[in-house]
């Protein structure tokens, strides 16, 4: 799915460029993909195997997340910070999208981050803000592209002329 507001290819170097700009070793972890996800699962999963990663990487899953088994046998990995299930890479695009357009109406970044860390974990502001400023509708809506010194005048005209209706009734 592609969106007219946001294209795939603008979101990825969104979510490139925020992970360069972080240093090396926050790099791996800054945000969680398919595979990390189902690593962090595996780890949760057999707490006593030391093998699946290393010491680092499954302290760090023990530490910031648990199960959730939503089906026998399909869990769900959920931050524990906020109760949130993780939202992996592959399907950030599709829900910031559909938060952004449809649940906040292209909100602003403030209004279309909380409504993500509501419902979803392990994402990232400065990714979200990027994403709104991003977005093609809220560029045009955005005041600088409306001379909102029109608007006044155009009230005023109106005003003036039911001024005018009235008295033109009254006499
Ligand atoms: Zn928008």
């Amino acid at each position: 799915m592609e969106n007219n507001f946001i294209s795939r290819y603008t979101f990825n170097g969104i979510i490139e460029r925020y992970i360069t700009s972080l240093p090396a070793s926050k790099q791996e972890k800054a945000l969680i993909n398919l595979e990390l996800s189902n690593k962090i699962k595996e780890i949760l999963l057999n707490p006593s195997d030391l093998t699946i990663d290393n010491k680092n990487t499954c302290e760090w899953a023990r530490k910031n997340f648990v199960l959730e088994e939503i089906t026998p046998n399909d869990y769900q990995v959920i931050v524990k910070a906020s109760n949130n299930p993780v939202l992996v890479v592959e399907n950030m695009y599709e829900v910031l999208c559909r938060t952004h357009a449809e649940i906040t109406q292209h909100g602003g970044q403030k209004q279309t981050w909380k409504s993500i860390i509501d419902k979803w974990g392990w994402i990232k502001q400065d990714v979200v803000e990027n994403f709104v400023n991003n977005c093609t509708i809220c560029a045009v809506r955005k005041p600088s592209f409306h001379p909102l010194a029109a608007k006044p005048i155009i009230a005023r005209n109106f005003l003036s002329r039911v001024q005018v209706n009235i008295n033109s009734i009254h006499n």
